[in-house]
């Protein structure tokens, strides 16, 4: 069981993660929580979400949907890779988890297909929500700088409660609503040219940054070495070069 962050530790664990974000107005106040009479949490995992969309901060943060009053998650990432935070109490972006994939992502353990039989959890209550810009369609493309600083967030979330990589999931993963997201691909990662993403992948990401300090970085396509140049040589090191020759000449 674990309290949600507060603005000053998400602040805290998301700078020591190495990830760059803003701060939306009002997101230290901003929440759902008036829907349920309690308070966001106790919070158990991280989901991850695409937007179906572009440009999509201001509908997550204050516009809402029709049908679904806003915030829509807790951060926003657009492709420049740039977090924005727009709330840290509760927001609407989880809707029915199934019960047999949400106990799974409490425990860390692998997460079967959400059945709608095993019952439902309203994921609000207890899941962090990022919606990463994307337009969903299988074409458009996270950018390295996204996907890098989605692994650092995931991460940081982690680190900061003591979870395991296994607490990080896909709307995909959860939802009994028929949902698809996150997916797309990606156009690349530390040494990895471009792949498509998936949660397994995610999640493999996160828990290599999690075997490192928080202000690691994955290597990057590495570049070869630039030739040496070579030194001057000295009057004296070329009359010892000198010396070598004529003696390898005398001896012959
Ligand atoms: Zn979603």
């Amino acid at each position: 069981m674990s309290d949600p962050m507060t603005p000053a530790e998400w602040r805290t664990a998301l700078k020591a993660e190495g990830v760059r974000f803003t701060e939306y107005d009002g997101w230290t106040t901003r929440g759902r929580d008036a829907a349920t009479g309690k308070p966001f949490g106790p919070v158990h995992g991280s989901l991850n979400h695409h937007t179906a969309g572009s440009n999509s901060l201001k509908s997550i943060a204050t516009g809402g949907r029709p049908d679904l009053p806003p915030p829509l998650a807790h951060a926003y990432l657009p492709k420049s890779g740039t977090v924005v935070l727009v709330s840290c109490h509760r927001a609407n972006h989880a809707g029915l988890a199934a019960r047999n994939a949400y106990d799974a992502i409490v425990a860390e353990k692998p997460i079967p297909k959400p059945s709608r039989a095993s019952g439902t959890v309203d994921g609000n209550d207890s899941l962090y929500g990022v919606e990463t810009e994307n337009l969903g369609d299988g074409k458009d493309t996270y950018t390295r700088e996204q996907y890098d600083a989605w692994v650092r967030y995931n991460a940081a979330i982690c680190r900061h409660h003591g979870w395991g990589a296994g607490s990080v999931a896909g709307h995909l993963e959860t939802s009994v609503e028929g949902k698809v997201d996150p997916r797309g691909p990606v156009e690349g990662y530390g040494t990895r040219g471009r792949f498509t993403f998936s949660m397994t992948q995610l999640r493999a990401d996160v828990a290599e940054r999690l075997k490192h300090a928080a202000s690691w970085s994955p290597p990057t396509k590495s570049t070869p070495p630039p030739a040496p140049t070579p030194r001057p040589s000295t009057v004296e090191e070329r009359l010892t070069a000198l010396e070598k020759r004529v003696t390898a000449l005398e001896k012959k």
